[in-house]
């Protein structure tokens, strides 16, 4: 095994010029990083650890969180205010890993890592999340930062310093990843849905993604357009689910199989009527 230079820069300057300048990898919970190392799938001369930096906290503000780099999922679970305004991604962060594993991970890990089955990742596409990127200061949206199975828009001096989220206030919400062992294993498909309806029963707004069944987090804007001003129904939610099934286009692994996947991108949609008419 090569040797392996290991920095922990105090700042974002130091951080950038390292980055620039190696091959290198940036740890922050290093939940996914070890891993891959290990499996040998990533192979950096350089570790660059983001915790040398000094701490920011978790900022409320015009209706938005700030999540800035090294917040772990536990500080989430345990932020009250993260808890009342955000309840249903406390939902998703409990059904990552284990206690352990959110003692030390990160969400800025999970979106850096752009795996389709990113839990975290996920709630980005829901809740309007931003990336900020430094030392350049750019915001970038979620749907634009991530360009593929592992592929983030970065320069070679860049990294994600924070991101931040929209409260969705009014709004009913699911979550569900089915898995074969659930929170320890990577999904083979996930599903997050958010739904406002208005007194009579119509759909004012609705947001729908899935996990595991595409390149990336998969959002179609022109289907949750089209289900707008209905009133919610199964039959509804049954036909909405025939055209996801239209546009998802699952592969086969080792989890399971294409058709399996897209039956459940249907099923998993009604089932998703049923708990939000409760
Ligand atoms: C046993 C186990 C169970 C798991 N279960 C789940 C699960 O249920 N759901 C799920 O979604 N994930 C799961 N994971 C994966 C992992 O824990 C999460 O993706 C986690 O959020 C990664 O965060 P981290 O801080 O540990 O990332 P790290 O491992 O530190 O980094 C991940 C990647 O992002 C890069 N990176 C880190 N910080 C930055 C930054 N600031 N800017 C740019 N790039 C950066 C790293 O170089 C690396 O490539 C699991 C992992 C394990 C080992």
């Amino acid at each position: 095994m090569k040797n392996i230079k290991y920095f922990k820069p105090k700042t974002i300057e130091e951080i950038s010029k390292i980055k620039s300048e190696n091959d290198a990898r940036l740890l922050s919970g290093g939940t996914d990083l070890m891993v891959k190392m290990r499996a040998e799938i990533f192979n950096p001369e350089v570790i660059i650890d983001t915790k040398g930096l000094e701490k920011e906290e978790v900022k409320f503000y015009n209706g938005r969180v700030r999540i800035p780099i090294n917040t772990t999922y536990d500080e989430l679970i345990k932020n009250e205010e993260f808890n009342k305004r955000f309840p249903m991604i406390v939902e998703i962060i409990k059904k990552i890993g284990s206690p352990q594993i959110r003692n030390r991970a990160t969400p800025i890990g999970n979106i850096a890592n752009a795996s389709p089955a990113g839990d975290f990742l996920l709630s980005m596409y829901l809740f309007d999340g931003n990336v900020e990127i430094k030392p350049s200061n750019k915001i970038m949206k979620i749907s634009h930062f991530v360009t593929g199975p592992g592929k983030i828009k970065l320069k070679n001096d860049e990294f994600i310093y924070s991101i931040e989220l929209k409260e969705m206030e009014g709004y009913k919400y699911y979550y569900e990843k089915v898995g074969k062992r659930n929170a320890m294993n990577i999904s083979i498909i996930s599903i997050g849905v958010l739904l406002k309806t208005d007194n009579d029963g119509k759909i004012e707004d609705i947001k729908v993604a899935y996990g595991s069944v595409g390149p990336t987090v998969e959002r179609f804007e022109e289907i949750e357009e089209k289900m707008k001003g209905k009133k919610v129904s199964k039959e509804l939610f049954e036909e909405m689910g025939e055209e996801y099934m239209k546009v998802i286009n699952p592969i086969t692994d080792v989890r399971a199989t294409a058709e399996y996947r897209k039956k459940m991108v249907k099923n998993l949609l009604i089932k998703a009527y049923y708990e939000l008419i409760k």
